[in-house]
């Protein structure tokens, strides 16, 4: 049975009195309907394929993610592990999935997470239908992963067991 009881946020949303502009942690945010994004995915796919749509997001991505990690280990002193956890830890509270790991060891590049109720899978309202659907969150976990380990050499993620054919989205640099 699903739950849909009023919560409230699991993050705190800072509103600009002047300009309605939104932000969490003291990064801008905006509320997306799942929909849009989901559709938005798809329309790219539809044009490039999903392989090729990967590697477009795939830099925007890694940079978007080690930007953040620098914000949040500036605002509170984390490194290393702690600021791959946190980061898990705000992508499951802003509703992208639920974020577990099972391994992680930046230093050494090592990573496996386990992603339930992705929300890069398809809903109504959207008619996206690939495989390894979540592959948005490969390069948001390499960028994580390069930021914790103060190297910025490459480490490769990727989504080894997608929800769309599966009981939960898996992701490992192995
Ligand atoms: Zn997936």
């Amino acid at each position: 049975m699903q739950s849909h009881e009023a919560h409230e946020l699991p993050v705190t949303v800072q509103i600009d009195g002047e300009t309605g502009r939104w932000s969490v942690d003291g990064l801008p945010m905006v509320l997306v309907p799942q929909h849009l994004l989901v559709n938005n995915l798809d329309a790219v796919e539809r044009h490039v394929g999903r392989d090729c749509s990967a590697e477009l997001f795939r830099g925007a991505g890694r940079s978007s993610a080690r930007h953040w990690c620098a914000h949040e280990a500036t605002r509170l002193g984390l490194s290393g592990a702690a600021i791959v956890r946190h980061y898990l830890d705000r992508l499951t509270r802003r509703g992208w999935g639920r974020f577990e790991i099972d391994e992680l060891d930046p230093v050494h590049g090592v990573l496996q997470v386990r992603v339930a109720h992705s929300a890069l899978l398809s809903v109504a309202g959207s008619t996206r239908s690939v495989d390894r659907a979540c592959y948005l969150f490969e390069a948001w976990l390499e960028g994580a992963l390069e930021y914790a380990s103060e190297d910025s050499s490459r480490v490769a993620v990727r989504e080894i067991q997608c929800a769309v054919n599966a009981e939960e989205c898996v992701f490992t640099s192995n």
